[in-house]
C-alpha cells in the first residue's frame, strides 16, 4: 500500500528521519517503530518504571520526554562523523512496560525477561528510564554470559545495600550486579561521584570490590581527555556496559532529575568525554533518572536526548568492530 502522504517533491522526505522535525509520532531519534526483532540491529528501548526511587520520583516519564527532544538530533555525529542510522538498522522497540509496577523484585524480572528476548535476538540494547534500578535486570541479559565491564557515570556509585527493607532501589543496582556475577568490578570505572551522604561509607562496596571510582573533585583536576583515557584502561578489551545517570551533570543543565548534586560534569565535558570512549566493545547502554516534572524548558531531556545519541554512535562503532573482526 502506497503512504497516505506522499512525498511529491522531494523523495527524502520519504526517509522519516528526513521529514521536518516537528512531524510525526515521536519515536527515539525519529526511527520507524517495530517489535519485530529480526529487522533490528541496535533497539532503542524505554523503560517507563520509577518503582526504585528513593525520594523525588516521576522519571517514569523519562523516555516519553526523550523522545519528543530526541527529534532535535540529527543523522550524522557533526565531530566523529559516525552514521549510526547508516550502519546499522536503529529501531524504536517501545516501551518496556511492567506489569506489576508495586512489586519491585518482580517488576525488576519483567524487565530482564524483555531485555533476555532482545539480547537472544542479536539486538543490541539502548535504553532510556527509568530510574537506575532497570540497570540490573538489563544486565542480567546483557551479562548472561559471563561479566561485562561497565563505564558508569553518576553523582553517585549506586553500590548500597539495603533501604528501608529492600536491597534492589536505585542506589544499589552495581552492588547486586557484582554479587550476582553481571559485573567484574576490576573492568568497572565510575565517574562523577559526589554529593553528600548518610553514611560515611556509603558507596564503600565500589572500593573494596575494586571499581575504580573517580569522584567529581578529580575528574575536576584530571579533565574529561584524562578521564576517559583512565576508563579505557580499566575496562580494557572485553564486552562493557554503558550506564549514563544525567545526575552526572549539573543541575544547572539537568535539573529535570529526581537526586540532583551541585557541582556536578557540564554537557561540554559529557560530550568530550563520551566521544574519547570511542573503540570500546560496548554492548549495550542506557540513559537513567531523567525526571521531566523537575525540568526547566525541557534542558534535561534534551541533553539526555543528546547523550542517548553519542551513546548510540559508540553503540555503532563497536558493533560495526565487531562484525569486522
Ligand atoms: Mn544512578
Ligand atoms: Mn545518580
Amino acid at each position: 500500500m502506497p503512504p497516505l502522504k506522499p512525498p511529491v517533491r522531494y523523495q527524502d522526505l520519504a526517509d522519516p528521519q528526513a521529514q521536518p522535525r516537528h512531524t510525526g509520532i515521536p519515536t527515539f531519534f525519529r526511527t520507524p517503530h517495530t517489535e519485530a526483532l529480526d529487522q533490528v540491529d541496535i533497539g532503542v528501548i524505554g523503560v517507563p518504571f520509577d518503582g526504585g526511587v528513593t525520594h523525588r520520583s516521576g522519571a517514569r516519564h523519562g523516555p516519553r520526554a526523550v523522545r519528543v527532544q530526541s527529534a532535535l538530533l540529527r543523522r550524522y555525529n557533526g565531530v566523529t562523523g559516525v552514521a549510526p542510522f547508516a550502519s546499522a538498522r536503529v529501531r524504536d522497540l517501545g516501551d518496556c512496560w511492567i506489569e506489576f509496577p508495586y512489586q519491585l523484585e518482580a517488576a525488576l524480572d519483567e524487565i530482564a525477561g524483555f531485555y533476555r528476548s532482545v539480547v537472544e535476538a542479536g539486538v543490541v540494547p539502548l535504553s532510556v528510564g527509568g530510574d537506575h534500578s532497570i540497570s540490573l535486570p538489563i544486565l542480567r541479559a546483557v551479562a548472561a554470559a559471563g561479566p561485562v565491564g561497565m563505564v558508569h557515570i553518576d553523582a553517585h556509585s549506586d553500590t548500597g545495600d539495603d533501604y528501608m527493607g529492600s536491597r534492589f532501589h536505585h542506589g544499589a543496582p552495581f552492588r547486586r550486579a557484582v554479587e550476582a556475577g553481571l559485573l567484574d568490578p576490576a573492568r568497572v570505572v565510575q565517574i562523577g561521584i559526589r554529593g553528600t551522604t548518610n553514611d560515611p561509607d556509603m558507596w564503600g562496596f565500589s572500593r573494596s570490590s575494586g571499581m575504580r571510582v573517580i569522584g567529581m573533585d578529580e575528574f575536576d583536576d584530571m579533565g574529561w581527555r584524562a578521564a576517559a583515557a583512565e576508563a579505557v584502561r580499566v575496562v580494557g578489551d572485553g564486552p562493557v556496559y554503558l550506564s549514563y545517570d544525567i545526575d552526572s551533570l549539573d543541575p544547572a543543565e539537568a535539573p529535570g532529575t529526581g537526586t540532583p548534586e551541585a557541582g556536578g560534569i557540564t554537557m561540554r565535558e559529557a560530550l568530550r568525554l563520551l566521544r574519547a570512549l570511542r573503540g570500546v566493545d560496548f554492548v549495550g547502554a542506557d540513559l537513567v533518572e531523567v525526571a521531566p516534572s523537575f525540568d526547566v524548558g525541557d534542558i534535561t531531556a534534551f541533553n539526555g536526548a543528546s547523550v542517548l545519541f553519542e551513546e548510540l554512535c559508540l553503540l555503532a562503532e563497536a558493533r560495526a568492530a565487531r562484525d569486522a573482526g
